[in-house]
């Protein structure tokens, strides 16, 4: 790198790989290239990335797609929002709210036999514990009573 000059940007070597540069700067770029050790692969690179842009299919060129949106808005625009002056405004009948209000009811039912449950079971669990802690009693858990009163002194 006994040159001064610096290496040019990415930019301006795409711009030499699409024939955008002319004249000086062409020429100062391709000298520059030639013998650059960084910019030579970079060139190579970019060259082979532009031929295989290339050789992709086209894209259909030419096609407006503002008009075919024109067209879908418009063939939506005629059915969907229909302005209805014309109707008489529509009255709620007693069986259209009949689905509403009875799934209401039905949750709130629910709710209050999930809660009533839930509060069950709560007591219902709290049963077995007091079983467990009978087993620290002083009579091992299984032995016989020797006698009625024995036992039931123990608060059996
Ligand atoms: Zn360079």
């Amino acid at each position: 790198m006994s040159r001064t000059e610096t290496c040019p940007r990415i930019e301006a070597l795409s711009a030499l790989v699409d024939d955008e540069l002319a004249g000086a700067d062409r020429v100062a770029l391709d000298a520059h290239v030639t013998d650059c050790a960084i910019c030579a692969p970079v060139l190579a690179e970019l060259r082979q990335l532009r031929g295989t842009f290339a050789a992709l299919p086209a894209p259909e060129p030419g096609v407006d797609l503002a008009p075919l949106v024109d067209r879908r808005i418009a063939a939506a625009g005629v059915s969907a929002p229909k302005p209805t002056p014309t109707l008489r405004p529509q009255r709620w009948r007693w069986w259209q709210l009949a689905p509403a209000t009875l799934g209401g009811a039905l949750s709130l039912s629910l709710g209050v036999y999930l809660g009533g449950a839930l509060v069950l079971g709560s007591q219902m669990a709290a049963q077995p514990a007091a079983l467990q802690m009978a087993a620290f009693t002083a009579i091992p858990p299984g032995a016989l009573c020797p006698a009625l009163q024995a036992c039931n002194s123990m608060g059996r």
